[in-house]
């Protein structure tokens, strides 16, 4: 066992670059296999995994349902381009389009980033197609994540992410997200919220007849879980009306029950008219995205010429056996009611955390909806600067030595990473919380 464990790391080690951290010897966890919310590496350590993977294994792992609904779908058909079409992709898009109350048309793609991309490509050709050429800037948030190719990692707002990758992609503006605990904590109307006004103003400074699109994630996840106030939605909504910009939302982290909804923007009465959706999907079993796209901006493509159409393609998108297992992963998640359960568990899990924490030195805030939770951690509970990084890194390795995986973000201050995160599989247990929640103070209690 020892010496299977020490020929893996060192192959890890000299093979395998790692997403999102420093080269480091054996800092991996190396997984082998795993059931419900729990991973197993190969010296048979067992993990609770309260990051279900990077947000995204929603109904846990080792559903063979799932597996097989892949399998039959491969032995059928493996591989047929949505320049035509398969019935796993209408089916599936028929019943995305039920989830989201109808009237959407679907374009698949493979990851979040690119959902992204398609999605500012349709909003630029819609425009277009209207004979209003000019509409081309999407205005994003800071603190916002939207994926790793440069036109998502344009729309994303962590300066970190773009250093040393810039020039990226043109046309991206940024304004500030609401931060409901820093800014504005006595503002009750949303229109007077400083986060909605700066958004008018920019639009209108840039002129509103060059702006494309607003893209936001519903509560920004990677940016350390930003829960907007219950208005500020509704009122961007309204902002990008009057400028005539398209409002694009990304579910990629948010849909599919991660907060008590099937999709986020549900929480906050809105109609988006793109929404773009991944991880969750397939709970990341296969690689799936997707781009709902509201019926009459589809509809505003119809009858152009030739070399007019949307002229985009995505050869692994929609592939049939990804479509024909989140079938099954949704159908699934529906029966066994974990959206619902996301949002009764979420409720209770911050309860808890809140009950235990209150009086902790560090611990700013507790928030999120659904099983999406953020702790905020701060160096003065009143200045609330955030705690230094190698605190909470040390949070992380307590929780890690005690065998469960949580996970850290925010940039609240650009280059502090001060907000712990949780995002367990929907189907977590209630013993696997309480574990969590106990394993979590535990680690607190020790850089008190
Ligand atoms: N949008 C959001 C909100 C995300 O969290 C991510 C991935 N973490 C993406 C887009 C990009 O998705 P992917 O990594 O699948 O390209």
């Amino acid at each position: 066992m020892v010496q299977k464990t020490e020929t893996l790391h060192e192959k890890d080690d000299q093979y395998v670059w790692h997403a999102m951290r420093p080269h480091s010897p054996n800092a991996s966890i190396v997984a082998e296999k795993a059931e419900g919310s729990w991973v197993t590496d190969v010296d048979g350590k067992r993990y609770l995994d309260a990051m279900a993977g990077l947000w995204c294994v929603n109904i846990g792992y080792g559903r063979t349902e799932l597996a097989e609904a892949a399998y039959e779908q491969l032995k059928q058909m493996a591989y047929f381009p949505l320049s035509n079409s398969h019935v796993p992709a209408i089916k599936l898009a028929e019943k995305l389009n039920e989830m989201l109350g109808g009237e959407y048309v679907i374009f698949f793609s493979n990851s979040g980033s690119e959902a992204n991309e398609t999605a500012f490509k349709i909003a630029r050709q819609y425009h277009q197609q209207r004979g209003e050429h000019n509409r081309y800037k999407i205005v994003a948030r800071y603190r916002g994540y939207h994926g790793n190719s440069m036109g998502a990692l344009a729309a994303t707002g962590q300066a970190q992410r773009k250093y040393r990758y810039e020039p990226l992609a043109p046309g991206f503006i940024h304004v500030s997200p609401p931060d409901s605990y820093r800014d504005d904590t006595n503002v009750s109307d949303p229109l007077e919220l400083s986060s909605i006004k700066e958004l008018d103003r920019t639009m209108t400074w840039e002129l509103s007849e060059t702006i494309a699109a607003m893209i936001m994630e519903p509560i920004i996840t990677g940016g350390g879980v930003i829960v907007p106030p219950d208005g500020y939605m509704k009122a961007a909504k309204k902002v990008c009306e009057k400028h005539g910009a398209l409002m694009i939302v990304d579910e990629v982290i948010c849909g599919f029950g991660r907060t008590g909804k099937p999709f986020g923007f549900m929480n906050y009465g809105v109609k988006p008219d793109i929404i773009t959706m991944a991880k969750g999907i397939t709970s990341a079993y296969l690689p799936l995205s997707a781009t709902a796209v509201r019926k009459e901006i589809y509809d505003a493509f119809k009858g152009s010429e030739e070399y007019d159409y949307f002229r985009h393609v995505n050869t692994f998108g929609g592939n049939p056996a990804a479509c024909a297992l989140a079938l099954k992963n949704i159908e699934l998640m529906e029966k066994e009611k974990l959206f619902e359960r996301s949002n009764e568990l979420g409720e209770q899990l911050r309860n808890n955390l809140t009950d235990l924490l209150h009086d902790h030195p560090y611990v700013g805030n507790v928030r999120g909806k659904g099983l999406l939770v953020g702790i905020e951690l701060v160096k003065d509970r009143v200045t609330k600067e955030p705690l230094a990084v190698d605190l909470v890194n040390k949070v992380i390795a307590g929780c890690k030595e005690k065998g469960v995986i949580i996970g850290k973000n925010g940039a609240t201050v650009a280059g502090y990473n001060n907000i712990l995160t949780l995002a367990p599989p929907l189907s977590i247990e209630q013993k696997d919380l309480n574990f969590l929640v106990k394993t979590l103070s535990e680690a607190l209690d020790k850089i008190k």
